[in-house]
């Protein structure tokens, strides 16, 4: 065999694994300004309830409206379905409306964090503490010794919501969790990592200014409960009928000198949550029907009435096809679902821990993951080769980077799932699309913005191509 040959036999026997090393010539302004509006958006958007409130207002400026049980729908319709301010539908009715063959794009709203105890001012020489209870897989030790925000709702006991949102503006004030001098660390730093911080040792510094009365503990109590109610009306009580969590309070921004990547709190899935929604407005044509699910609770199992096993998703979809005659059981296992949310990125500073030829590597595009679970595939969603076959075929037709992965790191060395199995659950063909994040769960997780970009490409040709 001649050298020619060989390389041409290559050619056609190996994947091309195009690394994707700069933004394609024509693209650069389009690039710049999806990542400027995708820093703005996770950096606003940190908890689930600021999302679906962002994500609201972008589909009402668009001419979405709230699902009316006695409207005519049909083709070019826009609606939505709101749960619990924490989880949504959104519906763009296509040409298909005779014959539904819906195209989904599901991803979480949810990220780690340390959620406020129902009784949380506490006191400790003098010291004000609000207490944490610590939300989604986290690695505590991340969470010491970093600026924190305050973000959440309150209901109040005159029937009133009260939005908090402290510690984002560099003027503003901030908290964060104090760690113990090296110096005195000798015992502490003997500790596994695991033991290291305990879960209630999540203790966020939240005043300290001593008077000279010797009532320390009331001081302390009385510090933070004032200040809250000076600013927001908010008793110790009402703190009891609140959701508010601490989050890093740092903004996003670009990494490295080549500004290869996206750092920031939250990516874990507000990228694919962001990507979906730009997809939609940017697929022009619309055959099938696009719908947007937009899910929270994924990072502590999906349960509730917010979470993706919740009947929500099925019950809107059934009340909305209603309008059609169409049932859930015909239109579910004909459409396609692309469950968006982030692969973990292969680390090159621990590769021990992955299997580098089926990981998702950060900046060569889109992972597709065909399957996830832990163990023996346990847990997890499984795509069927023939989907895998049609999503690769149609991705590499409009030269969309991507790569095919499956599982979480080694075997049996973890591993994880998405809300990919609650839509497969219903019978409806799912596969995992989205990108690898490095430093996932972190206060700070990175993702490429050529990967970011490409996703939104991949999510726009499955609304216009698939
Ligand atoms: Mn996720
Ligand atoms: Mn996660």
């Amino acid at each position: 065999m001649t050298e020619k040959n060989l390389k041409e036999l290559k050619k056609k026997l190996f994947i091309d694994r195009k690394k994707y090393v700069r933004v394609p010539v024509g693209s650069e302004t389009r690039y710049e300004d999806l990542i400027k509006e995708y820093i703005k958006f996770i950096g606003e958007a940190k908890t689930e309830r600021e999302t679906i409130e962002k994500i609201l207002k972008t589909i009402t400026n668009n001419g979405f409206e709230e699902f009316q049980k006695d409207k005519k729908y049909s083709s070019g319709s826009k609606l939505y379905f709101v749960n619990g301010n924490k989880s949504m539908i959104v519906v763009l009715v296509g040409d298909d409306f005779e014959n539904f063959n819906l195209r989904i794009i599901a991803s979480h709203v949810d990220s780690p964090h340390l959620d406020l105890k129902l009784n949380p001012v506490d006191e400790k020489s003098g010291f004000g503490y609000l207490k944490t209870h610590y939300y989604g897989g986290i690695k505590k030790y991340q969470w010491l010794t970093i600026p924190l925000a305050l973000h959440g709702v309150v209901c109040r006991k005159d029937g009133t919501e009260i939005k908090i949102n402290i510690g984002e503006k560099s003027e503003d004030i901030c908290f964060c969790i104090s760690d113990l001098l090296p110096h005195l660390a000798r015992e502490q730093m003997n500790k596994t990592v695991t033991k290291f911080i305990d879960g209630e040792s999540l203790t966020v510094l939240s005043s300290g200014a001593q008077s000279n009365s010797e009532e320390y503990q009331m001081d302390a109590k009385f510090n933070i409960l004032s200040a809250i109610y000076d600013k927001f009306g908010i008793t110790e009580h009402d703190l009891q009928c609140a959701e508010l969590q601490f989050v890093p309070n740092f903004k996003p921004q670009i990494v490295g000198f080549d500004k290869f990547g996206i750092g920031g709190y939250g990516q874990d899935d507000r990228v694919c949550a962001f990507a979906s929604l730009k997809a939609l407005s940017l697929a022009k044509e619309i055959n099938h029907t696009r719908v947007l699910y937009f899910a929270d609770k994924e990072e502590t199992g999906s349960d509730g009435t917010t979470g993706a096993r919740s009947s929500f998703f099925r019950d809107s979809m059934a009340k909305f096809l209603n309008q059609f005659k169409a049932t859930c059981d015909e239109v579910f296992p004909k459409s396609i679902c692309l469950s968006g949310d982030v692969d973990a990125a292969f680390d090159p500073m621990y590769p021990e821990f992955y299997d580098k030829l089926n990981s998702a590597h950060l900046g060569q595009g889109v992972a597709i993951t065909k399957y996830t679970g832990y163990g023996g595939k346990f847990g997890g969603s499984d795509a069927s080769a023939e989907l895998v076959s049609l999503i690769t075929k149609k991705f590499s037709n409009s030269n969309i980077i991507y790569q095919v992965t499956g599982g979480l790191g080694k075997v049996d060395t973890g591993g994880g799932g998405t809300v990919a199995k609650y839509l497969a659950n219903l019978n409806i063909p799912t596969i995992d699309v989205g990108v690898p994040v490095l430093s996932m769960h972190s206060p700070f997780e990175i993702t490429s913005g050529l990967d970011l970009f490409e996703l939104v490409r991949a999510y726009t040709c499955f609304y216009t191509n698939i």
